[in-house]
């Protein structure tokens, strides 16, 4: 029996092209000719003046909040269900997240916890899209405008995704985006910071390369990582990039497909198909068991391995990270709802690569294990 992995990229566009452009011309470096022409396109179609390309999406993260100037002592707001990059580009400064429970129903941060939060500490809220919806991002920048905050745009999984039209990217002080295998467009690694003050994106080109002094090479005032892309990376991306939208097409018909094949077993929660303000995009197709499943999603995992099909849980929370709680941070706190998702979320075969025999491979496989699962 062939083993479904939980994610293929789909590579046969002009990717092959591209990079055999890079070896004959000897350009592999990130000083090649693709490099600039991907981040013009990529934050084009994000709708943002600078793109800033890296050498993942972590390490834009941590580029946008240096360069926001957020340091030791300052509060960061951002959900506590997300992936600990957020958390780590703003512990690796010394400064603190503060954290946010989830929305049940969209799975992001319930933006109406966010007041709450705030104090005379609070230097800027970061907004994670997850999991193919957008959060309400009017209500954050609202927010941010009334005490002053920065907002950092988290669009990892948002790529070709728009809030009330807008593209996701286009939000805030800084957005950043990954270009890992399982996001809508790959270039193996990467990622990209995004911003439309020129001040900040010089600052974030200065970040992501050593801190070169620009009038003399090799003399450094500050201390920064080479998060340096490369171009072999940027042929791949702009390959990528030429499919955006049938890639996002793509995957809409795919979280329909399984949501329709899936909507008649009981004590699953399937995803939104829409809000007010998107249509998911399925950056992959999540499923939330119902409390009166007795199992949890490792308990799925294990199971679904068994039918040969390759899945993944959910993010852990940032609150029950053993790393934090040593060092003292975020002890005693409790987040019901992104708890749970944390617990009982998990996500199903969704790359790209994906053919219609392999989902129904997928759907039947899910079948058969829930028949194996108690509910009460
Ligand atoms: C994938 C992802 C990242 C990190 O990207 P890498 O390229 O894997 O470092 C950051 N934030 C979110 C929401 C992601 O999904």
């Amino acid at each position: 029996m062939e083993f479904i992995p939980v994610n293929e990229p789909l590579l046969n566009g002009n990717e092959k092209k591209y990079l055999c452009e890079c070896i004959d011309t000897g350009w592999i470096s990130s000083e090649g000719p693709f490099v600039k022409e991907f981040e013009k396109k990529m934050s084009a179609a994000a709708g943002r003046k600078y793109g800033i390309s890296v050498s993942n999406g972590t390490a834009a993260l941590e580029v946008a909040v240096q360069a926001l100037g957020i340091g030791e002592g300052d509060q960061v707001i951002m959900p506590t269900f997300t992936i600990i990059s957020c958390a780590m580009a703003v512990t690796k400064l010394g400064a603190v997240p503060v954290l946010v429970d989830s929305d049940i129903h969209s799975w992001n941060m319930n933006v109406d916890e966010i007041e709450e939060k705030i104090t005379p500490k609070t230097k800027a809220i970061m907004i994670v899209h997850l999991y193919g919806l957008p959060v309400d991002v009017d209500k954050i920048l609202e927010l941010a405008k009334k005490y002053d905050l920065k907002v950092i745009e988290d669009a990892a999984e948002m790529h070709g995704q728009t809030y009330h039209g807008k593209p996701c990217g286009s939000f805030g002080d800084i957005s950043t985006f990954s270009f890992y295998p399982n996001k809508h467009i790959t270039t193996g690694e990467g990622g990209m910071i995004m911003t439309d003050d020129e001040e900040l994106a010089e600052r974030c080109r200065m970040l992501r390369n050593l801190c070169f002094r620009q009038d003399v090479r090799y003399v450094h005032d500050e201390i920064s990582d080479n998060y340096r892309f490369t171009n072999l990376q940027a042929a791949v991306g702009l390959a990528q990039l030429e499919r955006l939208d049938e890639f996002v097409e793509r995957k809409r018909a795919m979280g329909k497909y399984y949501t329709e094949q899936l909507r008649h077993l009981k004590g699953l929660i399937l995803p939104i198909e829409r809000t007010e303000y998107a249509d998911n995009i399925y950056w992959v197709y999540g499923i939330v068991l119902e409390e009166r499943v007795e199992a949890d999603n490792r308990t799925m995992q294990k199971l679904l391995a068994e039918e040969g099909i390759g899945s993944r849980t959910f993010f852990w929370c940032m609150h029950e990270q053993p790393v934090y709680q040593q060092a003292g941070l975020f002890s005693g706190e409790r987040y019901a709802q992104a708890e749970y998702l944390a617990r009982k979320g998990f996500y199903i075969p969704s790359g790209l690569a994906l053919t219609m025999e392999q989902m129904d491979r997928v759907v039947a496989g899910v079948e058969k294990v829930m028949e194996r699962i108690s509910i009460r």
